[in-house]
């Protein structure tokens, strides 16, 4: 009997699953590289703040994957992973169901002989009362549009009658506060885009007209992007006030409830739509693989990103992995996802072709980090490859520079020729539609 195709299973076509996918599917093929994902169409998740203020509509960004899985030669299929027979090396997927509700596909079993998983993470409301009830997450597009509309809801809802579209005066309508809880990226982010779409929905007539939204950021510590060098810390907190976020640290919420957001001195924080961007965890479920998991369920995986099952790897958010020389542990990043693809895949391509796999670990090159503050403007430290130096960029520079990220996975994902056409397109079409999605 020939030998059957080792098949390398990827769970999660994110930042980094979608990445090594679609790299190996080129080298090797569909009946070596299968990548299962629970959602039919990808997203780069740094760009979710945007879909949330509807500066960049998810109808023209997403990528189906059925599509991406033809053009890049590996197979795609749709399901959520809930479960793992480690003994049989299987999958467990649930059921899908379509948007009337009809079942797509049914519960199956997906066989593997390496197994990488890369699920990403969650957000973390860390018990707080009411968060998970009341506030939104921006962990998949549905959240992030579900924040869009809500929004664009309550904009409208306080235009007073006969005021659309001109100032006529009258009784002042209630102004709209958004909270933000957790001044991570991901917090500072949603706050100055925002602003954006502030501007964007004032230019439709949605926004003004004694109405104002009102965005505060809480921070538990001391200071916003508090993982990031302080001198980044204080340039963005000053570029978000200097366009009226009102910005609160040190400040720990203790409970969420449907109008308001409380501390833990008992003080109330009027809220009509709270965000909550506090911290991350990974899904429950990793926690009962049989597999040593961290207390934020993250699998804890070697230098070499393998967990105790040989045949079993984990990467990106979901994965607690060692950052060497530095005697700590990764930080949940995009460009740790990206960086750690690029490397599981000469470890994946080595078990491909039944060769050893290369016995360095994974050195994660730190380049620094950026942070968007809208759409002209990023603050950000770059560190010099060679000096190990960091030096401090903001304004136009540093907004290209974050966007050159997203290019970067583009380019890994679809290819040069792709992703410029792609680009061109997508800057064509912008002249068309409106700034910010209004349907
Ligand atoms: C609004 C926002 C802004 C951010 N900005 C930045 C930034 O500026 N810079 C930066 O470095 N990082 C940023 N991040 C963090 C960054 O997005 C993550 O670190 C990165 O996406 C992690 O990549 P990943 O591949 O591990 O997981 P993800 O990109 O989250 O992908 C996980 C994939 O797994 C799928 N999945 C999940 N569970 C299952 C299951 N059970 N079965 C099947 N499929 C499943 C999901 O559908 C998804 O496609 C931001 C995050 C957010 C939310």
């Amino acid at each position: 009997m020939p030998d059957l195709p080792h098949s390398v299973v990827i769970v999660g076509g994110g930042a980094g699953g979608l990445e090594l996918a679609a790299r190996l599917g080129r080298k090797f093929g569909p009946s070596h590289v299968v990548l299962i994902d629970k959602a039919e169409s990808h997203i780069w998740k740094p760009s979710l703040h945007e879909v949330a203020a509807g500066t960049l509509d998810i109808h023209r960004e997403d990528l189906s994957y059925f599509m991406l899985a033809r053009e890049s030669g590996f197979t795609f299929i749709q399901g959520e992973m809930h479960a793992l027979d480690r003994n049989a090396r299987e999958v467990l997927l649930l059921s899908v169901a379509g948007s009337t509700g009809l079942e797509i596909f049914p519960a199956r079993r997906v066989g593997y002989d390496t197994l990488v998983l890369a699920i990403g993470s969650r957000t973390n409301f860390f018990g707080t009362p009411g968060a998970r009830e009341h506030a939104i997450t921006l962990d998949s597009t549905e959240q992030a549009e579900r924040f869009r509309q809500r929004l664009l809801n309550l904009m409208v809802r306080r235009i007073p009658a006969g005021q659309h579209g001109d100032d006529a005066g009258g009784a002042e309508p209630p102004g709209l506060d958004i909270a933000i809880v957790g001044a991570g990226a991901t917090g500072v982010e949603l706050a100055a885009e925002l602003l954006e779409a502030r501007a964007g929905l004032a230019y439709y007539g949605l926004h003004g007209h004694g109405c104002e939204m009102r965005i505060t950021l809480i921070e538990g510590a001391d200071r916003i992007l508090s993982a990031l060098p302080p001198k980044l810390s204080f340039a963005a907190q000053s570029l978000l006030e200097s366009r009226g976020v009102e910005v609160l640290t040190g400040l720990r919420i203790a409970g969420v409830s449907a109008d308001h957001l409380s501390d833990q001195d008992g003080r109330r924080y009027p809220t009509d739509l709270c965000v909550w961007a506090a911290g991350i965890e990974a899904p429950a479920m990793l926690g009962e693989l049989g597999l040593e998991t961290n207390r934020v369920n993250q699998l804890v995986v070697d230098a070499q990103l393998r967990t105790a099952d040989p045949r079993i790897y984990a990467f990106g958010d979901c994965a607690q992995a060692p950052w060497i020389g530095q005697n700590s542990n990764l930080p949940a990043r995009a460009q740790v996802a990206h960086q750690q693809a690029a490397f599981l895949y000469d470890a994946m391509s080595a078990r491909i072709r039944g060769a050893p796999a290369p016995s360095r670990g994974f050195a994660f090159r730190d380049y620094g980090s950026l942070v968007s503050i809208g759409h002209n403007r990023g603050v950000g430290n770059l560190m010099g490859v060679l000096s190990g130096k960091s030096w401090f960029v903001e304004g136009l520079v540093a907004r290209l520079m974050y966007m050159s990220l997203h290019l970067t996975h583009h380019l890994a994902v679809l290819g040069f020729g792709r992703t410029a056409a792609l680009a061109l397109g997508r800057l064509l079409l912008k002249r068309g539609t409106p700034r910010v999605k209004l349907h």
